[in-house]
C-alpha cells in the first residue's frame, strides 16, 4: 500500500462524487494500490477492503476517532471516541487466505466465498434486500453437497431459508471487519445497543471536510501570490499552514 498524495485524495475524492458507496470504495482502493487491476481490487473481500481503508484512515487523520451516535431508545446524542485499534478483526488482513468457508447446516455442506466488492455491485441495482441476498448468495455458493440422508444437492436458490441463514451467518464470522459494530450505552436512559461503524462512509466523510478546507487553503495561497494548484496541492500541510500564517499577519 502506498499513501495517496494530496492531489491525488482531492482527485479521488472528486471522482467518486456521484458514485455508490461500494465504487468509491473501490477508487479508494485504487489510490492505494496504483499497480492492482481494477478486477483485482474488487475481488478483495468487504473486511479486506475496510481494513486497508482503516490503515488509510489511521495514515491520513490519525488513530482517535471521534463520531457521534443517536440513542435510538431515546434520541440522545452520544458522543463516540474510540481508537482505530479497537475496531480492528486480525481476521481482516489481505492474505487472501480465508475466503473461502465450508457451512454445514441442514445435512448439506456448502463451500462458499467471502462477498467481494464485485458481489455486491453485481446485486446493487435488484429491488428488495431479499433478492439481492438470494442473488449474493447464488454468486458466492460454489458448491453444494448433500450429506449420506439427503438427496440430490438443490441449486442455490432452493436452499432452505435456515441453511442461507446459517451461510450468512458464517459469512459475517469469517470476514468480521466487513460488519464492525460498537457496544454502547445510554448516559441518560441506560439503553444499550449495538451501533454499525461503517470505516467507508466514516471515512468518505472526513475526506469531503479535509478537500474542503484543503480546497479553500489552495484558494487563498494562489490569490495571495500566484502558485499554481498543483504546486500548492504538492507543499506538506505544515508548510500550507505556515503560508497562510504569512497571508494572515
Ligand atoms: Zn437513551
Amino acid at each position: 500500500m502506498r499513501l495517496p498524495s494530496a492531489s491525488e485524495l482531492v482527485t479521488v475524492w472528486e471522482s467518486g462524487l456521484g458514485l455508490t458507496p461500494i465504487e468509491r470504495g473501490l477508487r479508494l482502493l485504487a489510490a492505494l494500490f496504483p499497480e492492482a487491476s481494477d478486477e483485482e481490487l474488487a475481488h478483495f473481500t468487504i473486511g479486506e477492503r475496510d481494513a486497508w481503508l482503516l490503515t488509510l484512515r489511521e495514515q491520513l487523520f490519525g488513530a482517535e476517532v471521534a463520531s457521534v451516535a443517536t440513542c435510538p431508545h431515546c434520541g440522545e446524542p452520544l458522543e463516540l471516541n474510540f481508537s482505530v485499534s479497537t475496531v480492528r478483526t486480525s481476521a481482516g488482513s489481505s492474505s487472501g487466505q480465508h475466503r473461502e468457508v465450508t457451512v454445514r447446516a441442514e445435512g448439506y455442506a456448502i463451500r462458499c466465498r467471502l462477498p467481494t466488492s464485485a458481489d455486491l455491485l453485481a446485486v446493487a441495482g435488484m429491488a428488495g434486500a431479499d433478492s439481492a441476498q438470494q442473488a449474493l448468495l447464488a454468486r458466492c455458493i460454489l458448491a453444494i453437497e448433500p450429506d449420506a440422508t439427503a438427496e440430490a444437492p438443490p441449486g442455490p436458490e432452493q436452499l432452505p431459508a435456515g441453511v442461507a441463514a446459517a451461510i450468512v451467518e458464517q459469512m459475517a464470522q469469517a470476514d468480521p471487519q466487513a460488519d464492525v459494530r460498537l457496544a454502547l450505552v445510554c448516559p441518560a436512559c441506560s439503553h444499550q445497543w449495538l451501533a454499525q461503524f461503517d470505516i467507508l462512509s466514516f471515512l468518505w466523510a472526513e475526506l469531503a471536510d479535509w478537500v474542503q478546507r484543503t480546497l479553500r487553503e489552495v484558494h487563498q495561497l494562489a490569490v495571495a501570490y500566484g502558485w499554481r494548484e498543483a504546486d500548492i496541492l504538492s507543499m506538506s500541510a505544515w508548510r500550507r499552514q505556515w503560508y497562510l500564517q504569512l497571508i494572515g499577519e
